[in-house]
């Protein structure tokens, strides 16, 4: 039997909670409190007790703190052997999950393990009076948003694409935290951390102005470079770019890389499919230049034009440098 109860996994990284997971409380509890349903954040390890409060400011009823030392850097081997005794135990309705690195490799194994449904990468998120999640994910070439609806099993697990919903805050929210404590003695990690790198790079989500440049630079993205270096922009490509290794994967626009939620984007030479528009929709000014007149980069732009990306760009570095 399962609760009228909505799970929401808290990422963090130290004492800090990752967006998407505060962007999927702000969504959630929109749904939990049209429906009377309760929502808990589900944190695991020793966090600051600041992260909790945290949790239900950013819309949580309540947190369930699986506490363990060992649970505080990720491991799937111990991270799945939890969050299944605390499901199988409290039986939520829904379990949402960030589509992080962490978030991706988490959910995957712990539905296989629940034996349940696993919507990969929602982007909308609604709920039926039956009590069933809708979740939508962008289909065929992203040009359709397939709805998916787990009838049977439960809980109605997803993944939830980072930038797609708005986080809510409530300076005066009050919530409990339940405390337990997980018995992982027959647990192997059978993943040891030798070494933590942290991408240096910002998160494009963040950014407030933006270049992006695709197929149509040919995969030179010196120009574009050099042109965000004069502008004070920030730069994000296509995946054709990120696929070629031309750039790190932490630069990728679109339904699989950042959406961004800039006031100013320049697009420069990228054809529009759905895939890679889904990552600019949040943006306030879109400028696009494109070859091609009928290109559907003009249809989600404020300003379009259509011209060469490799004469174009040379000469507004040009004057750009001349007048410094
Ligand atoms: C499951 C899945 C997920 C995906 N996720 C993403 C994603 O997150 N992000 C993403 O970007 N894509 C994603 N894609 C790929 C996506 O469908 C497109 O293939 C990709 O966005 C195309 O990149 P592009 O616009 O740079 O290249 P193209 O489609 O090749 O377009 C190049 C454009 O440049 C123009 N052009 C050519 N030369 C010039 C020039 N000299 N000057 C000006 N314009 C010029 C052309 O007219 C054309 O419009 C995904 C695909 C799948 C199947």
């Amino acid at each position: 039997m399962t609760s009228n109860d909505i799970w929401v996994f808290i990422e963090r990284d130290g004492d800090e909670i990752e967006e998407v997971s505060l962007e999927i409380l702000g969504k959630a509890s929109e749904i939990t409190r049209a429906f009377g349903y309760s929502l808990t954040g589900v944190l695991l390890g020793t966090p600051n007790e600041e992260v909790a409060s945290e949790t239900i400011r950013y819309g949580a009823d309540k947190v369930l703190l699986i506490k363990h030392e060992d649970l505080n850097t990720y491991s799937n081997d111990l991270y799945v052997k939890s969050l299944f005794d605390s499901i199988n135990k409290e039986m939520p309705s829904a379990f949402l999950i960030g589509a992080t690195p962490y978030g991706r490799d988490l959910a995957g194994r712990l539905a296989a393990k629940l034996r349940t449904g696993l919507t990969a990468n929602a982007i909308t998120m609604e709920m039926n009076e039956k009590g069933e999640v809708i979740f939508g994910v962008p289909a065929y070439g992203g040009k359709i948003v397939a709805e998916i609806v787990c009838e049977k099993a439960r809980p109605q697990m997803s993944t939830v694409r980072p930038g797609t919903f708005n986080k809510v805050y409530d300076p005066k929210r009050k919530g409990k935290v339940n405390t337990i404590v997980p018995d992982l003695t027959k647990t192997q990690n059978r993943v040891k951390i030798l070494e933590r790198n942290v991408s240096k790079i910002k998160d494009l989500s963040k950014s407030e102005r933006t270049i992006v440049g695709g197929n149509g630079t040919g995969g030179d993205i010196t120009l574009v470079k050099r042109l965000a270096e004069l502008t004070n922009c920030d730069i994000g490509v296509t995946r054709p770019l990120a696929d070629r290794g031309l750039v790190p994967r932490d630069l990728q626009v679109g339904s699989t890389g950042y959406s961004l939620k800039s006031k100013i984007a320049l697009i420069l030479g990228v054809s529009g499919s759905e895939h890679f528009t889904s990552g600019i929709k949040d943006c306030g000014t879109v400028i696009s230049i494109d070859l091609d007149e009928k290109s559907e980069i003009f249809n989600h732009s404020d300003y379009c034009i259509v011209g060469d990306v490799s004469e174009i760009v040379p000469l507004v570095i040009q004057k750009l440098e001349g007048e410094r």
